[in-house]
């Protein structure tokens, strides 16, 4: 989640270093059939799929079609078959709110109504959709042709003034967590916010040995550097950026520098690749506007959401939104590729929540990027890692630590 609620000027130049198109990792092999049918052989997640906030949306159905102009969204089950996703993690996210007892009480009820629906829609198609908690869950509902639905929380706000919460959305089948989202809280600092707990709170250390206690794995995308590097330190097993890219590639705080990212793989940990935060973003007074009623989607008619998505794309074809293109995104995983490896980059292009740039606006495009990575000159099992082996990796890494 990031445009919607995400109010940071983005100043800075958008000097993204194109030079890094031209990273070569290993020699160009010959391509066994089409990088499309190798694409659908893979086993392809997200880590960030923020679309649970349509799943409130009256007339809302993600077996329906939908296209981002007609209704805003980037994923429903047929496109996710066009784009050879199967699934990833969808996310509980929660607006960042006051930090008083009543607004953390009124915060979990959002987040567990949330959860509810996540669990609810996969129980609506039982067929196409399975909820997972392990890897071999995961292998198991992609094999037998259904999208796999992990769950995540964006944002730990709701959990109050304590981490014994954790352990409900555990339950509930959560298997990862960020302790903030755009502004600080009572577990740590935001990196678009000004420093106040200089990294994570006490309770936020907490939060730390609880997540490894229950075998969660602690997402950084969103915390401070400082609360990276404290996270990074304090937990007993891998983390993740769950959606998060290099500030090589654009000087934006929601990006990450390369020495962090050294330090992030050297623990065993991975960064999932954004498609957001690559280049500034329109400011304009109509599109601050637009964004701000996009908000409320789920209060709307359908009718009213229609017209709502109507009025945004005329907006965008006079006044684009979102300069950054398919390129920009090739720029920013493949220098992350040349810097860390392929065992500890994959993607998380906060689709429904941002992402999305020119040329891959939807998940439908994602055989684009096995395309590109093919032509770079990553092989078969890179490729394969990047798509979800390092995601599952970590995931089975933080079960495993809790187990021990
Ligand atoms: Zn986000």
């Amino acid at each position: 989640m990031a445009r919607r609620l995400f109010r940071f000027a983005q100043h800075g130049a958008a000097a993204a270093m194109l030079v890094a198109l031209g990273a070569c990792s290993g020699p160009l092999r010959p391509s066994q059939g089409s990088a499309d049918s190798f694409h659908n052989q893979l086993l392809v997640l997200d880590s960030h799929l923020d679309t649970p906030v349509h799943f409130g949306r009256p007339g809302w159905n993600i077996a329906d079609r939908h296209s981002f102009t007609d209704d805003l969204s980037q994923v429903d089950l047929p496109r996710m078959v066009d784009g050879g996703l199967d699934g990833g993690f969808f996310v509980i996210f929660t607006p960042q709110g006051p930090l008083t007892s009543d607004a953390y009480t009124k915060a979990h009820i959002f987040a567990l109504k949330r959860a509810s629906e996540i669990r609810q829609v996969v129980q609506r198609h039982p067929g196409a959709l399975a909820l997972v908690t392990t890897p071999a869950e995961a292998r198991q509902a992609a094999a037998d042709g259904r999208r796999v639905v992990f769950q995540s929380i964006e944002n730990s706000y709701p959990l109050g003034t304590s981490t014994a919460a954790l352990e409900d959305f555990y339950d509930r089948g959560v298997r990862m967590a960020s302790p903030v989202h755009s502004r600080n809280n009572q577990f740590a600092d935001s990196t678009t916010d000004t420093p106040q707990w200089h990294g994570l709170s006490p309770l936020g250390r907490e939060w730390v040995a609880e997540m490894n206690r229950l075998g969660m794995v602690i997402d950084a995308s969103h915390a401070s550097d400082a609360a990276f590097d404290q996270m990074l330190a304090l937990s007993r097993a891998p983390i993740i950026l769950s959606h998060s890219g290099p500030k090589a590639v654009f000087d934006h705080p929601r990006n990450i520098d390369d020495a962090r990212l050294t330090a992030l793989a050297a623990k065993g940990g991975v960064i999932q690749i954004n498609s957001v935060f690559l280049a500034p973003t329109n400011q304009s007074a109509a599109w601050q506007a637009l964004l701000d009623e996009q908000r409320n989607l789920n209060a709307m008619t359908p009718a009213e959401q229609k017209a709502l998505a109507r009025r945004t794309a005329a907006e965008e074809s006079r006044d684009p939104y979102i300069t950054a293109t398919f390129e920009l995104f090739m720029a920013s995983l493949l220098h992350t590729l040349k810097l860390v490896g392929p065992d500890h980059v994959g993607i998380g292009a906060d689709w429904d929540g941002g992402g999305g740039v020119r040329g891959m606006e939807d998940v439908a495009a994602l055989p684009r990027i096995t395309e590109r990575l093919k032509a770079a000159g990553y092989s078969d099992a890179d490729i394969a890692k990047i798509w979800s082996g390092n995601l599952l990796r970590v995931v089975q890494a933080a079960q495993d630590a809790a187990a021990r």
